[in-house]
């Protein structure tokens, strides 16, 4: 694949090894406490890990897309799609908007810190009301006072919510139910008024911290607003391509390495006098399974390409988001299957990485809305 180099290779090197070494061995024990030890995000920004496409003025290595492509590839070699989880959300969902539409103060003070991993940030779009239709939905609300917003309102499911140091808030500033009706905010923290509500227990993810959280007469300064206000809609979609694409590359990367552990595991495993690999059924299956991971990553390679030369093919973003993330699933839960009983147990990654990808298909845009804008795209 030409989006790689050797450089980029050598660089994939020495994730794994960083990887391998500093979080794999913590796995067990993070995935039973629930818990992503903050640790996690100056481990990386020390290393220059969170920096990858900013540029060098802030903390970051202004290098290619593809670099960004190795990230999402080798954090799930953690045993952790939580982790992962939490760490890309902390690259891609929210770093990019200060970059794009931040000030200079907004990215001297929320950018620069991300990137060394000093401070967690997260986006808040989500509320109580709903997700998918956030624009009728969004009932947090941003009213002019003076050189202030005072932002009232929920929102809910939000990634790094418990552990952030400011959240990026889309805001209602208009009462219309219009795309022209939403601000972006920056939501330090330590504002009076800012509250977790709720660490949310989930299915899967159980190192991805996720919040439920509250703003209660929060008075934030103008000048914390992300690029023109009652324009954060488009701000966030735009960003939106990236968080799909880069989320799909990564539970692709996690279903090969659950395919590569299942054949040593076909292998080793003993059944009718010879290993279950030599069954023909099982040899098939693991072919079939082979070939559709290689044309998912084919396809989410191909698109990268793409975005790394500026290009933003939202079309087949929106296919990947849906139908990379089917097989994905899909093939995740054959591989459980084929691990027998051991598949469905707590300490197995297998177990584990089938229940982190079902929300794939939740967050980030359901599928179903996923299918509706492809359909768009194609005139129906
Ligand atoms: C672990 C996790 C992390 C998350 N992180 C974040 C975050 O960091 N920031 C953030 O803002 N949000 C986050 N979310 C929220 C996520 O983006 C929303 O859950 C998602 O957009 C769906 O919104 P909803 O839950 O309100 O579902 P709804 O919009 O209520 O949809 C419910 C169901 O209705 C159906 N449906 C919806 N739309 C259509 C349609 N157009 N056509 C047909 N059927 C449809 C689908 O079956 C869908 O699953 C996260 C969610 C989870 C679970």
């Amino acid at each position: 694949m030409t989006i790689f180099s050797p450089q980029h290779q050598e660089y994939r090197k020495r994730l794994r090894s960083f990887v391998e070494a500093q979080f794999l061995p913590h796995a067990d024990k993070w995935e039973a406490a629930q818990t992503l030890p903050r640790s996690v995000f100056l481990d990386l920004g020390t290393e220059g890990h969170l920096g990858m496409n900013y540029p060098v003025a802030y903390g970051g290595r202004e290098l290619d897309f593809g670099y960004t492509v190795i990230l999402s590839e080798e954090l799930p070699r953690s045993h952790m799609m939580g982790l992962s989880l939490s760490v890309l959300a902390h690259t891609t969902f929210f770093a990019p908007l200060l970059l794009s539409q931040g000030t200079e103060e907004i990215r001297r003070a929320f950018l620069t810190p991300s990137i060394r991993g000093e401070k967690v940030g997260a986006l808040a779009v989500t509320e109580p009301g709903g997700g998918s239709d956030f624009v009728r939905a969004i009932e947090c609300r941003a009213d002019d006072d003076g050189d202030f917003w005072v932002l009232n309102g929920e929102k809910k499911f939000i990634t790094n919510g418990p552990i952030a140091d400011f959240v990026l808030v889309l805001a209602r500033t208009r009462p219309e139910p219009s795309v022209h009706s939403l601000t972006l905010l920056v939501v330090p923290a330590d504002t009076p008024g800012f509250r977790v509500k709720e660490s949310m227990r989930k299915l899967g993810m159980h190192t991805s911290p996720t919040g439920w959280l509250s703003f209660d007469g929060c008075r934030i300064p103008k000048s914390y607003t992300l690029g023109k206000p009652h324009l954060g809609y488009f701000y966030v979609t735009h960003n939106l391509h990236q968080e799909r694409l880069v989320g799909a590359i990564s539970a692709v990367a996690a279903a090969q390495l659950v395919l590569d552990d299942t054949i040593g595991h076909l292998k080793r495993r003993i059944a009718y006098g010879r290993p279950l690999g030599e069954l023909q059924a099982v040899r098939h299956t693991i072919s079939d399974i082979a070939a559709e991971l290689e044309m998912a990553r084919r396809f989410a390679y191909s698109v990268s390409e793409e975005f790394r030369d500026g290009q933003v093919a939202a079309k087949e973003i929106s296919m990947i988001k849906f139908k990379v993330v089917e097989i994905v699933q899909r093939n995740v839960e054959r591989c459980l299957q084929l691990h027998g009983g051991a598949g469905f147990l707590e300490d197995n990654w297998v177990t584990r990485c089938y229940r982190d990808v079902r929300v794939l298909s939740l967050g980030g845009g359901v599928s179903e809305l996923m299918k509706d804008l492809v359909a768009s795209y194609l005139r129906l």
